[in-house]
């Protein structure tokens, strides 16, 4: 009796772990159609997040970019990264040694152009953001190289921590 529960938990447990071992066609919890994104999208956009493109180096809005906010996903705008987290890498792309949340970014193998590399997704929607290097500072040592048009930015909104004040603007002098 104690024997036969045992084998069938060890069996359930194999197929579990198969089944996830096997899963080749992703399913995302939020999908758009093609129309509609084409739509909404730039073409730049659009080719880099549903065709896995990649924006030229140093020609991306964000690569520079640096002010204090939320980097989303710009297809499905799940919050990906935070400002803090970004790094000027030199690479030509916008580059963040952390995630918001572990779980915001799928990986996957990508062997195209005869290269190993990672590839960053949006768990939420699929979109295509950019690689994960493992050449990142510390303390994480990852460099999340992201495609600008990949991207959408929230700037923090001030009035969301009243730590440094309303009145921080009158009366200061301009340094
Ligand atoms: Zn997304």
């Amino acid at each position: 009796m104690y024997r036969f529960k045992k084998d069938y938990c060890t069996a359930l447990l194999q197929v579990l772990l198969l089944s996830g071992a096997c899963r080749t066609k992703k399913t995302w919890p939020v999908s758009y159609s093609q129309e509609e994104l084409r739509k909404r999208l730039t073409p730049k956009q659009y080719h880099v997040t549903q065709e896995r493109g990649t924006e030229s180096a140093f020609t991306g809005e964000f690569t520079y970019h640096k002010d204090e906010g939320t980097y989303h996903c710009v297809v499905c705008g799940a919050p990906l990264f935070s400002s803090h987290s970004k790094f000027d890498s030199g690479s030509g792309w916008p580059s963040f040694f952390d995630l918001l949340k572990e779980e915001s970014i799928t990986l996957s193998d990508d062997f195209s152009y005869g290269l190993h590399r990672v590839e960053a997704t949006c768990s939420q929607c699929g979109a295509h953001l950019g690689h994960l290097f493992d050449d990142g500072p510390k303390p994480t040592g990852k460099r999340y190289c992201m495609n600008s048009s990949s991207l959408g930015f929230h700037p923090k909104d001030s009035s969301d921590d009243g730590a440094s004040g309303s009145t921080d603007t009158d009366g200061k002098a301009e340094l």
